[in-house]
């Protein structure tokens, strides 16, 4: 691969020079963020021989930790938040032996605090499917009133064009407090252009289904210690090989199959029984196979990671904490270091690194009581294409796993699972293209 390669990971890499043996079968996947991740630990289940390309110097993606060397701490790219209702993505955990690796409160048990009154409260949703929660003033949204909560089952009847706003009025305490909240965490995109379909997705999955599938999850120790390194570990010990620094240029083709990959200083030819899983982001792909109907328009999310003062804890003993009325809309908290995530964040991803640390302070001291006047380190990250935009008409233009290639498949977050580009979205799409392989 050239001067820009760095080493291949694994004992399986093979020397720059070395010629490579392809086995009968072997599935070739590209792209080693939690789709690819996802897609090859489901082949290597099966026995299938794994090769995994990417073109960064390490797994993950967009879902992956790193050390910070101003906090002194690991912290992750992005805070991520995960439900109890993500059952592929506890599957995936469990078949790499990082079942364990989530926390969370014991409860499904949201608190959050209004920044501009310093009102707080928790939502609590009941067990069951009967969501009696909204008539239990300790348990819904302050303010919110029973008819509330029924104009928000127009949302069960989006249609395929429709945005959140055009369901569900945006005013009122509920809107502010539940709907707003929840569709930008979960869809990334402001609810005036949001999927109404696919925010009816995640609360058929997770309120409609009770407490349950509610509970809030993070990574216990961070992102790649869950998700990256057992996979990886899982891979390894099944004969994959993994290889780092190998980015796709080109595919080559016969018509009807995908016939050679190319990563410019090296190529590799499939065999007849071989197959490619394409498991890049969306415009990756296209850059690959310009002819793809991908949704292509982006949208950041900008987190900042603050190593604390002094040790804190959050109400209801969770490790998140919901932010109304501020810049950020999530606090996180892992041992000493808060985290604050602002999704949806066009405007803040414009500023400067300095204006966007002083406005993230200011929404972590009200929340955790501490002076505004002693702004310790922050480390911004803003991921300018964290996840497409999840507009209907992007949507509607999300690929399936298949491709017109006969041995060549897709997987990625923004590919049509059904559900938002998430952990959960991402890992269904790997699992899709793997079971589509497999059947082919
Ligand atoms: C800041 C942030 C916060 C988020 N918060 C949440 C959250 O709270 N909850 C949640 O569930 N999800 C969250 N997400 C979304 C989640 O991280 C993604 O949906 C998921 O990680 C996408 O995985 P993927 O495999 O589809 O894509 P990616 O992770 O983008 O993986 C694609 C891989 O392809 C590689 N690649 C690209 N081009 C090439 C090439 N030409 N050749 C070889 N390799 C290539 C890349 O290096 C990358 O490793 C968040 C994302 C971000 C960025």
């Amino acid at each position: 691969m050239g001067a820009g390669r760095g080493r291949g990971d694994s004992p399986h890499s093979t020397p720059e020079s070395a010629p490579v043996a392809v086995t009968q079968g072997r599935c070739h996947i590209v792209g080693a963020g939690l789709g690819g991740l996802a897609c090859a630990v489901g082949l290597a289940a099966q026995g299938r021989p794994v090769s995994l390309y990417d073109a960064a110097g390490q797994a993950g993606g967009r879902c992956r930790s790193l050390f910070d060397q101003g906090l002194g701490r690991p912290i992750d790219n992005g805070n991520h938040l995960l439900l109890s209702a993500n059952r592929a993505t506890l599957g995936f955990l469990d078949t790499v032996g990082a079942g364990d690796s989530l926390v969370g409160p014991p409860e499904a048990a949201f608190p959050f605090l209004d920044l501009r009154s310093g009102e707080r409260w928790t939502l609590r949703p009941n067990n069951g499917p009967l969501p009696w929660w909204i008539l239990v003033s300790g348990r819904r949204v302050p303010g919110s009133r029973l008819g509330d909560y029924l104009s928000g089952l127009a949302i069960l009847c989006a249609k395929e064009r429709d945005t959140v706003t055009d369901r569900i009025a945006a005013e009122g305490p509920l809107w502010e407090r539940f709907w707003e909240p929840l569709t930008v965490a979960a869809l990334n995109t402001a609810p005036e252009e949001a999927s109404a379909r696919l925010l009816r997705a995640v609360v058929m999955e997770t309120f409609a289904r009770g407490a349950a599938a509610c509970r809030p999850l993070i990574a216990k120790e961070g992102l790649s210690d869950s998700f990256v390194e057992p996979a990886l570990a899982y891979l390894r010990v099944r004969g994959a090989e993994i290889l780092f620094n190998w980015r796709l240029r080109a595919l080559e083709d016969d018509g009807a199959r995908i016939t050679a990959l190319d990563f410019g200083a090296e190529r590799r030819t499939l065999g007849p029984s071989e197959s490619l899983v394409l498991a890049l982001p969306a415009p990756g792909a296209k850059a690959i196979l310009p002819e793809l109907e991908a949704p292509l328009d982006t949208r950041p999310i900008v987190n900042g990671h603050i190593r604390l003062p002094r040790p804190v804890s959050l109400p209801e003993a969770g490790p998140v904490l919901g932010l109304i009325g501020g810049t950020a809309q999530w606090l996180f908290l892992r041992g000493d270091v808060a985290s604050l995530t602002v999704s949806a964040a066009e405007e803040l991803a414009g500023l400067p690194n300095e204006t966007v640390a002083a406005r993230l302070w200011q929404d972590t001291a009200k929340a955790l009581e501490l002076d505004p006047a002693e702004m310790p380190p922050i480390r911004i990250i803003k991921e300018k294409r964290a996840t497409f935009a999840q507009t209907p008409e992007a949507v509607a233009h999300r690929p399936g796993p298949g491709t017109r290639w006969r041995n060549a498949f897709l997987a990625g977050d923004w590919t049509d699972t059904g559900f938002p580009a998430t952990i959960e979205g991402a890992i269904r799409s790997g699992q899709a293209a793997a079971k589509k392989l497999a059947n082919h």
